[in-house]
């Protein structure tokens, strides 16, 4: 990551005066106007200076949370050979979905849609013996996907950020335990970045013969449609749904709604349907081949991004919660010279104690800088200006709150 300070004035990405045009969803708008991400084409952004430092503390999260429950982190390649997707007949499956097309030399080759090919294909060429297992490995990189309408901004990006894990067990049993692992790091990594997630049961993908699990963050910014229990512990997409807004859960009765949400996550029990189909075995104590059990779970890093902005916003901009914010202190300079090496030798300070600030030293009208803030969206704003200073103070607001107060400057 990038140092822990910076001079607005010299940050590359500044917020722009006006909203694209050209997007609808709230976390692209705000996010292209201040200045986070920038747009490509449709459904492809690139991510700016401000942008990459929330992405990082996502990221880090995540890395955390999967590290603890035993992962351990690779990097896999996104172009990958057809061959290797026709032993399952995925290549012909994702036809429309995932990038394909020829290299120079006439080979067919795509680009990674998800991995669980590549990944079966690599473990398999290195862990033969039950000795060798379970194991746990998981990246953080860029999908393709050719998705038909990108219309929400990162929510729906055909090139984004996944960080995806893959569980090898050698049964059933064994991959059932890990899920539920699984699931629990889930829901501490999102509630750590701010996410309020509903374990919601799932169709099955291509490959699962069990229904899968999706964390959704209820939201009108979202695609997907759930039911769920007004008591929190029962809730299912709509694709599978067998109860209806109004009806009792199954549960314990309590009253079922229906809200839109946003798909953060998903896991999967693929078990070993595709080690069948790919030879994926291993050898047990009694010296027989078996099926290694293979899971697969899947958090959108770009995707979590944008939903924190769709549901920590307000009409002036993002509020970021501490735990991503790009920066934790919004310092902004409100007057002459006297105010200017005040604030200064407050940014100083900051610096000295490793706190994470930008700090918005322009020649701009105070409307501007205190929009800016808002848009921009760090927890704390710190106002220096003549007015403070009388007080030898600086003026504190959290962006998520009204109350302001008066900071000594002698006890920052
Ligand atoms: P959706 O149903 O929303 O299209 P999916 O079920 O196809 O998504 P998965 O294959 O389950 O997606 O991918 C795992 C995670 O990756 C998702 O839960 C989501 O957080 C993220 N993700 C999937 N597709 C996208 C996308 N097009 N843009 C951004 N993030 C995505
Ligand atoms: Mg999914």
């Amino acid at each position: 990551m990038q140092g822990t300070q910076t001079r607005y004035s010299q940050l590359f990405g500044k917020t722009l005066r006006n909203f694209p045009t050209d997007e609808t969803s709230k976390n692209a708008k705000f996010l292209i106007k201040a200045g986070f991400i920038n747009k490509r084409i449709a459904g492809v952004y690139e991510i700016l200076p401000l942008g990459k430092r929330v992405v990082s503390k996502i990221e880090n999260i995540v890395r955390e949370e999967i590290n603890a429950i035993g992962g351990q982190e690779v990097s896999m390649s996104v172009l990958q050979p057809k061959e290797l997707w026709s032993e399952t007949d995925r290549w012909e499956k994702l036809k429309g979905a995932m990038y394909q097309f020829k290299d120079s030399s006439g080979k067919d080759v795509g680009l990674g849609f998800t991995h669980e090919e590549p990944m079966i294909s690599m473990v398999r060429e290195r862990i033969s013996s039950y000795k060798d297992l379970p194991i746990y490995l998981y990246q953080i990189q860029s999908k393709f996907r050719d998705e038909p309408r990108p219309r929400s901004g990162l929510i729906r990006g055909r090139e984004f950020l996944m960080k995806d894990l893959y569980s090898f067990t050698t049964s059933k049993e064994e991959l059932d335990k890990y899920y539920e692992i699984v699931a629990k790091a889930y829901k501490k990594a999102f509630d750590r970045m701010g996410l309020d997630t509903v374990y919601t049961e799932a169709a099955g993908g291509v490959f699962t013969n069990e229904n899968t699990h999706e964390f959704q963050v209820l939201t009108d910014g979202g695609e997907d449609t759930i039911f769920h229990c007004e008591n929190g512990d029962f809730s299912e997409n709509k694709e599978i749904a067998k109860v209806k807004e109004g009806g009792k859960c199954p549960k314990d009765g309590g009253k079922i709604k229906e809200s839109r949400g946003v798909e953060v996550g998903n896991i999967f029990r693929f078990g070993d349907v595709m080690s069948k189909k790919m030879n994926f075995n291993f050898k047990d104590k009694d010296g027989k081949d078996k099926p290694i059990f293979l899971g697969s779970y899947g958090l959108g890093i770009t995707r979590s991004m944008a939903t924190i902005v769709e549901v920590h916003s307000d009409d002036a901009g993002i509020i970021w919660p501490e735990t991503v914010a790009p920066y934790k202190i919004h310092l902004i300079n409100l007057g002459g010279e006297k105010v200017r090496k005040e604030s200064d030798s407050i940014f100083d300070k900051l610096c000295n104690d490793q706190v994470e600030v930008l700090y918005d030293d322009r020649e701009e009208s105070a409307g501007v800088k205190l929009a800016d803030a808002d848009l921009i969206g760090l927890p704390e704003r710190w106002v220096v200006s003549e007015k403070t200073l009388k007080e030898d103070s600086v003026e504190v607001k959290k962006r998520s709150e009204k109350d302001i107060r008066l900071e000594k400057i002698s006890s920052i």
